[in-house]
């Protein structure tokens, strides 16, 4: 089914309000012509970032099957074999790195909404990020590093990655009140089947 009003979190780390970065980061987001429907800037704690990183029950395991693979390819000897484990260690180093400063919590809503923000992001490690996404753009981290130094990959953004994903993220952060529904005069060409009314 075709959903014109998809919605997606995004969260602006600490380290993107820390680098000035607020205002490119929306700007980024907001000129593919989502709609910014809430906004927000929060000291999260511990148990936000547990219960945001654990909406997908799977998220341990997958994060850690990643980080397994990363490993095998550059040929270095993971601290554990058990991908659950190391899920769990990426956890507690997130915990760390979200509640070290505040973060900005948004919603954007639109059409493919969630693909549309994963692919103006870019992919998870800062090295191997696109040039002209976010994460490719603006830093510089990668998993070696960060793991030399026993901390989260340091990479300005967190992104829902499935609307699925993206509703139960959106409500750990935002109540439905905080959320506003309006329209933009932009959106017609947009979304409008007929572009009646432009030509007088
Ligand atoms: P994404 O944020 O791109 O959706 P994940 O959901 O896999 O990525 O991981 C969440 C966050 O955890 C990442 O954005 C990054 O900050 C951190 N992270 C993920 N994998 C690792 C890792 N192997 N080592 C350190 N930090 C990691
Ligand atoms: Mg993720």
């Amino acid at each position: 089914m075709i959903n014109k009003q998809e919605r997606s979190l995004v969260l602006i780390k600490p380290d993107g309000v820390q680098r000035g970065l607020i205002g490119e980061i929306i700007k980024r987001y907001e000129r593919s012509g989502l709609k910014l429907v809430g906004l927000k800037m929060i000291l999260a704690n511990e148990d936000q970032i547990e219960r945001h990183y654990t909406v997908d029950p799977e998220w341990k395991q997958k994060t850690g099957q990643r980080f397994l693979e990363s490993y095998r390819t550059k040929g270095i000897e993971p601290p554990t074999n058990e991908a659950e484990d190391l899920g769990e260690m990426v956890l507690s180093k997130l915990k760390k790195y979200m509640t070290s400063g505040p973060i900005i919590a948004m919603v954007f809503e639109g059409m493919n909404a969630v693909k549309i923000i994963r692919k103006i992001t870019g992919a998870t490690e800062p090295l191997s990020s696109d040039v002209g996404t976010i994460r490719g753009d603006f830093t510089l981290d990668s998993y070696e590093v960060a793991d030399f130094d026993n901390r989260a990959v340091r990479n300005l953004i967190h992104a829902s990655s499935s609307t699925w994903e993206a509703d139960r993220e959106i409500a750990i952060w935002f109540t439905s009140e905080e959320l506003i529904s309006y329209r933009l005069i932009g959106e017609a060409i947009l979304y409008d089947v007929n572009l009646d009314g432009i030509i007088e």
